[in-house]
């Protein structure tokens, strides 16, 4: 059998938890929380990157640093998990959901234009699969509209770039992910990151249980108390230092995913047009994370049958997100309802290969081979 993911450990993650146990420093706000927030930093090129218990943590943490509310409407993907509506619903925003175009499964700009009228406070974008979304068209739609800000879910797309600019540096704030589903993982883990040097304090503020303790830690007050709303956001150190030995570990585990893109892509792009698939495509200006590899197939029976085709060879396959827009809690949380046929019919015609780090070439081939036997019988 061939798991559709297996996590893996890449260097000094046990070294890093043992060590963060003998010296005491458990709770968040630690020694490895501060190397693990450092290598972000300097890698992103970006102010503050602070750690929180979740991307979904982290997208709540930004919904409340806009401080929304039942006035206020955020658009977001249909095409998408439900975190990145959810942490806005939660805080009592409505949600407004846009379809994806059909070539990075990342929102559609033009769709999101005509949904943009004086309540909309926050658009969020999704870095499908680690690939940027069309960038340049959703900046274009927000130079119209200042007043509107850019969030991103960059749960899949950590080190990927647009015009050699990372992602998650392009929105006032982004969120990243280390789920033990992602590229980097922690178990479970997330962090926000912070664009605006203006944004900082409040925000460290509104991790700490709405308290200055930060302030307090860096010796600019002498005692910390009650200053904002908030939440317990931080991140134990002991996950942090499990993280902090992936990202050190971050060319070989990007490196490596890049072989799995590679193997795929090599052995698929030959036979796609015979089967009728289409591949994952990256643009040009553009670089990606290697989070995943998908196929779409012709048709939504194509794609359902060859899941339980591969299952009954052992292969783990998957299909991916539900849409958003027509689900029970998105027609609650949405204050009107958009057509979003695109998001519609990619989730009913793809399929994700089994992809992770340590993914051998023999196991690959496999996989290959009993997804092409899957597909040719469908087509
Ligand atoms: C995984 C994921 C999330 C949620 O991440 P958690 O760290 O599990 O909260 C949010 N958005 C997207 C796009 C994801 O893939």
């Amino acid at each position: 059998m061939i798991r559709f993911n297996q996590p893996g450990l890449v260097g000094a993650e046990l070294d890093y938890l043992a060590k963060a146990v003998a010296d005491g420093h458990t709770s968040s706000s630690g020694p490895f929380s501060e190397r693990a927030s450092s290598i972000l930093c300097d890698a992103l090129s970006a102010p503050d990157v602070a750690l929180t218990t979740s991307c979904t943590d982290a997208l709540e943490l930004t919904a409340m640093l806009l401080d929304l509310g039942p006035d206020d409407t955020v658009i977001v993907p249909s095409f998408t998990f439900t975190s990145t509506a959810l942490a806005f619903a939660r805080q009592g925003a409505r949600i407004r959901f846009a379809d994806i175009e059909p070539k990075t499964l990342g929102i559609d700009p033009e769709h999101v234009a005509e949904l943009i009228d004086e309540s909309v406070r926050a658009v969020v974008v999704v870095h499908y699969a680690g690939v940027p979304c069309d960038l340049d068209g959703i900046q274009a739609v927000l130079a119209e509209h200042p007043e509107i800000e850019l969030i991103e879910d960059n749960a899949h797309g950590l080190f990927a770039t647009h015009r050699d600019q990372a992602l998650g540096t392009f929105g006032r704030f982004a969120t990243l992910s280390f789920h033990e589903t992602k590229n980097f993982i922690c178990g479970e883990g997330g962090a926000l990151i912070i664009n605006d040097e203006a944004d900082i304090s409040r925000a460290h503020t509104l991790i700490d249980k709405g308290t200055n303790r930060r302030e307090f830690l860096l010796g600019n007050v002498d005692k910390y108390s009650w200053r904002d709303t908030g939440s317990s956001f931080g991140l134990s150190d002991l996950l942090a230092a499990y993280l902090v030995a992936q990202l050190e570990g971050a060319p070989d585990i990007l490196s490596k995913r890049a072989e799995v893109t590679e193997r795929y892509t090599r052995a698929l792009a030959p036979v796609s047009e015979a089967l009728g698939l289409q591949l994952p495509h990256v643009p040009e200006h553009g670089t990606s994370a290697h989070h995943m590899f998908y196929v779409l197939l012709p048709t939504s029976e194509a794609r359902n049958d060859a899941l339980a085709a591969m299952k009954a060879r052992g292969v783990q396959a998957t299909f991916h997100y539900v849409p958003l827009h027509s689900s029970e809690a998105g027609r609650r949380f949405s204050d009107s309802h958009h057509e979003c046929p695109v998001t519609d019919d990619v989730s009913g015609r793809l399929l994700r290969l089994p992809y992770y780090n340590d993914l051998t070439v023999a196991d690959q081939d496999h996989v290959i081979e009993v997804f092409i036997d899957a597909a040719a019988a469908t087509a």
